[in-house]
């Protein structure tokens, strides 16, 4: 998985008294079982699923139904088995060998909702409540993990994974920290960092990203262009059994198109969520038809839809989605900043961008995502959001403000 590269894990021994251990051993048996079982509901014979969001309308209620997990720990347990199937499913696209995962050892994944950690104990969410657990510390504090990530200001909680181990008959919680943010963050009103998932629309590519994932629209302008003329040729003999068969193709096309931006919102979240971003940005819809030549009305319902899909899924995952104005993200050099509107050499073949200035040759939808990305972090830096660390996330690093370039860094 990749992770963000300051992120430090801390094993800490836990010393619970016998009701509590029970309960651990309880919560981490349902937790299993919920992984489990959300494995084998996304291991279909011929395809795997692997979006959390899927994953999600498929077993959610199920497993609240059959198990008292508290709803947090019911998500936590379906990301972890949509993790473990995307894992096998990236190893088969690397040509490796990988089979259906299944968990057996004893575990729950916490987040800073259902675990706290003061200075000698931790409290966890359990089928019943919350439980304390005692830390099991070394004598010796100086120099240790613990006193470098765990009871350091500078660091902050990130999440934990509490785990059984059969042999010494004890728990253990690995603790994520990350270094503290000290600015504020003024929408979400506290410290948090901005990470930026910028979002390019367009008619050959529906969407791109500034992590260089692109949605074909292909097939949106494939099933359009045979609507046209299935209409056309239908409207010219003008009888009634013309008109109703064009509207029932016209219905079946937009039930096919609203499927198709579902699945598209839905990946568009997960790449948020898997690049760690808090905001998602899009440029401004009002307007798009008219800077898109080759637009018609139904991207611009499409561009609409996606957008609202996007805002309502990302609402439970407490992202941020914003719309800027896009004016010279297209003409923008994302590298060096250089902006000209030849910069955008060819007028028959848009996929290209070449920067007149650095040189930089990319393809244009993506160039358009990070400016889109660099563009919102701008602006806020110009409402004064100071020198918060915020960057847009790329397909290989962070890119911030100032144009400063870090690669991520993949975490044991
Ligand atoms: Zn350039």
């Amino acid at each position: 998985m990749v992770g963000d590269s300051r992120t430090r894990t801390v094993p800490i021994k836990l010393d619970v008294d016998e009701s509590a251990a029970g309960l651990l051993h309880q919560t981490t048996d349902y937790f299993l079982d919920a992984a489990n079982y959300v494995v084998d509901v996304a291991w279909e014979p011929d395809w795997k699923i692997t979006s959390k969001q899927t994953l999600h309308d498929l077993t959610y209620y199920d497993v609240r139904d059959d198990s008292p997990l508290p709803a947090n720990l019911v998500q936590a347990a379906r990301n972890r088995a949509a993790e473990a199937v995307k894992g096998v499913v990236e190893r088969w696209k690397d040509g490796k060998k990988a089979s259906r995962p299944h968990f057996t050892s004893r575990f729950a994944s916490y987040d800073a909702r259902t675990v706290t950690v003061n200075g000698d104990h931790c409290t966890l969410a359990t089928i019943d409540g919350r439980v304390t657990a005692e830390f099991v510390l070394p004598d010796e504090q100086r120099d240790t993990p613990h006193s470098a990530y765990l009871f350091n200001d500078d660091y902050d909680l990130k999440g934990a994974t509490l785990h059984y181990d059969e042999i010494e008959d004890c728990f253990y919680l690995h603790v994520r920290t990350k270094p503290t943010v000290e600015n504020d963050d003024a929408e979400q009103g506290d410290a948090k960092h901005v990470s930026v998932l910028g979002v390019d629309l367009g008619i050959t590519n529906i969407a791109t990203t500034s992590t260089g994932r692109f949605w074909s629209g292909g097939e949106l302008n494939h099933w359009h262009r045979e609507y046209e003329k299935r209409r056309g040729y239908l409207q010219q003999t003008g009888t009634r059994w013309a008109h109703e068969n064009v509207q029932r193709v016209g219905r079946k096309q937009t039930e096919r198109f609203e499927q198709m931006l579902h699945t598209i919102s839905n990946e568009l979240v997960e790449e948020a969520l898997e690049n760690d971003c808090t905001h998602i940005v899009f440029e401004q819809l009002k307007g798009i038809r008219e800077r898109l030549p080759y637009a018609k009305a139904v991207h611009k319902w499409a561009f609409h839809r996606l957008y609202e899909y996007v805002t309502y899924k990302a609402e439970s995952e407490e992202i941020v989605v914003r719309q800027i104005n896009p004016t010279y993200t297209s003409q923008r050099c994302s590298k060096c900043g250089f902006t000209h509107k030849d910069n955008h050499p060819h007028n028959n073949g848009q996929d290209e961008f070449g920067c007149l200035k650095c040189g930089y040759d990319v393809h244009a939808d993506y160039n358009a995502a990070k400016n889109i990305g660099l563009k919102y972090l701008r602006d806020q830096q110009k409402s004064g959001r100071g020198g918060a660390p915020v960057g847009v996330r790329l397909n290989s690093g962070t890119l911030n403000v100032n144009g400063e370039y870090s690669p991520t860094v993949i975490n044991g």
